[in-house]
Order: C-alpha cells, then structure tokens, then sequence
C-alpha cells in the first residue's frame, strides 16, 4: 500500500482543490465552481468513485451542521465536513480510526470569504493526504473501521472538527487515534532558508484534561509525563512511519501545537481521545494565510508551485503506513498490571489478551526513564512476563501483534499490588 500512494495523484488532488479560487468556510456555497461548496462536492465525488471500488465497505456523506453569527463567522451558515467511512470487518471490533485534512483555506483576511486562497498546503496537503489514503486503502479490508475525513472551518476556530468530535464523544465511538494532517507537503523555509524533504513533525500533548484526581496522582507518582494517550500515539507514530518509509524521519515535539497556531487535533485531545498534529519540518510564512502578491520581488500566497509532491508522498504513506498497522492489528491487551507486592530486581507482568481479533503473541516493551523512544522488546506468547530488568529503572508496556505483525498501540500497566 505504501508503494501505491503516488505524488501525481496528490498533485492532481491540489490542482483541483486550487482550482475552486477560495475555499473560506463562508464563501459561496452555490458556485458549480468555485467555493466551498463546489470544493465539498468535489471531494464527496472523489470518495465516492473510490466507494465504488470497494466492494460496498467504502460510504461517503457531507455532515453538516449550522453555525451561528460569531467570532469568525460573519452570518449563519452552513458547514460541511465531508466523511468517508471505510466499516471493519469484523462485527466484533468496534474500534475506529481517523485521519483527518482541513479543507477549508483562508485569505490575509480570514473573513474575507471572495478574494483567491490557494491553499495549496494549508491544507490542500493534508486533504490530499487524506484523499489518497482513502484511494488506497478501500481497496483493502481491515477488521476496525477507518474514517477518512476533510472538515471546514479550520480557519474560523476549528468548527468542523469541533462537531466532528463532539458527536465521537457524545456517541461514545472507541476511537483509539486520530491523525490530523495541516501543511505537510512544503520543505523548505523563509528566514533560515533551510531545505529538507527528510523530516516530519508529529506534536503531541503531554496529558488529556480527562487526566485528573486519580490518573493525575499516579502520572507523578510514576513519572509519567512522557506516556499520556497522545504522546504514546506519536511514538507509535515514529516507530511505523520509519519502518515503512525510506528516507523519512518522523521527529516528535513534545508539545500540542505551535505558537501562534491551532489545529483539528485539538478538540478531541480536548475530549480525551489521543490525536496527534502531523506537520511538515520547516514552514514558510510567505505561503500560509497570505493574499496572493508579489512584494519587494517576494510571491506571496499558497501556491502549488512551492509544493515539494515527493516530501508529500512520504508524509502521505507514513500515515497510510500508522493507520492500516492500527486497523489490521488485534486492538491493545487487557488489564495490563505490574507486581509490586515484593521489592525485586526483577519486573513481572501480566495482562489479559485483547478483546478483538487474535493475537499471536505480544511485545513486552522497555525503556529508560530518559528515553524517549521504546529501546527493547521482547517477544512472548504468554500474558505474563518476568523480565530481568528492575521496575524502578525502566518503562515498560505491553502491545499485542498479530499473525501478520501487526502491533496494537502498546499499554502501560497499571499497579497491582
Ligand atoms: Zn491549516
């Protein structure tokens, strides 16, 4: 699958996307054309020629919703994320994935819904990303669900991924992880003039505000500030993404966002989920949010032409690559705990095996305090360990893998005393 995300498709997808002159959230919904509205139509028509491939497991929709007169929303209007669902397989496994692009872009002005906002990257990237995955993937089967989705209103304060996970959370989804792709196909900066298709940013927050009384309390007791539901994602996201793709370097930020910015992960790390931001290395300000124009012999604007499509297509894979080892993997192992009844130099653990799908066995894994990533594993076909490693001097968690290899989100154990 990997192999069959192509850059002339992702181009393809961002000419289109540029082709409808604004995309802005309020510009016209009517315009066979151009606009937000065309743009929608656009994307529901492309999900819906890979749905046709699919062998009925592929779904498409516009999920709308109106807002209100307020902050960055000038009169009521009508918004439109377009979803592709592609259903599991298994009527046991009830567990969803989600990636996610914005489709909507934005001019200097982020009210004004007429003048030309390419966004060619901002988030033409990340909704080609997204349209790409589907392509691939619902040609597959995997026993979870996975959605693949373009929302609006990025730029009017995240309202379409607010509504999105509002309902995962109202409606109680198991969604395990969510990848939100935002400027990921441009590899070079203004000011530093650096240049590097090599390196991909994936930000994660430390702790959920569902973190609290208890699971707050044992977070310090444990030290385990570094293991919170998002940032375990984004090392999951580093050891797949380098695994599968060549030349790619997935570098973790230890933080949910950048300064100045947001983005479509945060309302559901907001609502407890684990969701990470997949951002290109080096950004260029000319290009984001700008008007288009030349000034002092500067092209401003989000044009196609600053588009590197093979760091795209890497960065496009290395998400194909995260979510179908998540969707073909058995979900994680149950009850994980480590015995802490005796002092011991030694570390046991025990769990119990996953609710869906069948496991072959399980990665135990180990690292030091200060590591950042996980540093040994060890293979068994038991749901119990004892490992000659001390408790206090490590971090260990436990993933299922399956007949295929396909590892599960690894879980951390709980104290049992
Ligand atoms: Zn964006």
């Amino acid at each position: 699958m990997v192999n069959e995300v192509s850059p002339d498709s992702l181009r393809s997808y961002i000419t289109s996307l540029v082709s409808f002159g604004t995309r802005s959230t309020l510009s016209t919904q009517t315009d066979q054309k151009k606009g937000i509205g065309a743009a929608r139509n656009w994307v529901l028509s492309k999900f819906n020629q890979f749905a046709a491939n699919s062998g009925g497991r592929l779904s498409a929709y516009i999920d709308t919703t109106t807002i209100s007169k307020g902050g960055r929303v000038d009169k009521p209007t009508l918004l439109g994320n377009v979803v592709a669902v592609l259903k599991g397989t298994d009527p046991n496994d009830n567990r969803i994935f989600l990636i996610s692009g914005h489709l909507d872009s934005r001019a200097s002005d982020v009210m004004n819904a007429i003048i030309d906002a390419p966004g060619a990257n901002d988030d033409g990237s990340g909704t080609a990303a997204v349209i790409e995955c589907a392509r691939v993937m619902s040609t597959r089967s995997f026993p979870a669900t996975i959605i693949f989705i373009a929302v609006s209103g990025e730029e009017q304060s995240l309202l379409g991924s607010g509504f999105m996970a509002e309902q995962a959370k109202k409606e109680n989804w198991n969604l395990e992880a969510v990848f939100n792709n935002d400027i990921m196909g441009s590899n070079n900066s203004n000011e530093t003039n650096i240049i590097d298709n090599t390196r991909v940013r994936v930000f994660s927050e430390a702790f959920s505000p569902a973190d609290t009384g208890r699971t707050i309390q044992n977070i310090r007791n444990l030290g385990l500030e570094n293991d919170g539901r998002s940032r375990q994602l984004a090392r999951y996201v580093k050891e797949i993404g380098e695994r599968y793709v060549d030349n790619l370097e997935v570098v973790m930020v230890y933080r949910n966002d950048r300064f100045l910015r947001g983005g479509d992960h945060t309302p559901f790390v907001q609502r407890g989920f684990a969701a990470v931001r997949i951002t290109e290395m080096n950004e260029n300000y000319h290009h984001q949010h700008q008007d288009l124009r030349i000034e002092k012999g500067i092209q401003y604007g989000d044009l196609p032409e600053f588009m590197d499509f093979e760091y795209l297509r890497k960065n496009t894979a290395m998400n194909l690559a995260n979510l179908a080892s998540l969707a073909k993997a058995t979900s994680m192992p149950q009850q994980v705990q480590v015995e802490t009844k005796n002092l011991t130099n030694s570390t046991t653990l025990n769990w119990s095996a996953p609710k869906s799908g069948k496991a072959k066995g399980y990665y135990v894994l180990m690292r030091e305090t200060t590591s950042a990533v996980w540093q040994k594993k060890f293979f068994t076909a038991e749901t119990k360990i004892t490992l000659p490693y001390s408790k206090d001097n490590y971090f260990f968690a436990v993933q299922s893998v399956n007949e295929t290899g396909n590892e599960s989100l690894p879980v951390l154990p709980s104290v049992a005393r």
